[in-house]
């Protein structure tokens, strides 16, 4: 059997990492972090921005994205305005494409 010495040094002394390979670890963990922040955000916003109209269950299809251009880095989310829902002239509740017309509710109709 042949003796395999190279494994031996191997498992005797771990490899260091190199730098671009400890920098690729760091980003990936920096990503799984904001991946599950973003989730948590979504939670929230999703329970905070739901149609109101009785029985419905329709929720905000997320936050809006702007053109980071338009914006500037960094504040292309807006958690403060929900996709697929419009806001009631009348009550400013806010309510499913399903349950308005006009910007105005169903509950005035
Ligand atoms: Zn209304
Ligand atoms: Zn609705």
């Amino acid at each position: 059997m042949k003796d395999d010495w190279r494994k031996r040094i191997e498992s005797k002394f771990p490899r260091q990492k190199t730098p671009a390979e400890v920098d690729k670890e760091r980003e990936e963990e920096r990503r799984r972090h904001d991946h599950a922040e973003y989730a948590r955000k979504l939670a929230r916003h999703q329970r905070r921005f739901k149609c109101h109209i009785k029985g419905c269950t329709k929720r905000s299809g997320g936050p809006t994205h702007l053109d980071p251009h338009e914006v500037g880095y960094g504040s292309a989310v807006r958690w403060d305005s929900p996709r697929d829902l419009e806001q009631c002239l009348r009550c400013h509740r806010w309510t499913c494409r399903e349950h308005i017309h006009s910007s105005i509710c169903k509950n005035h109709a």
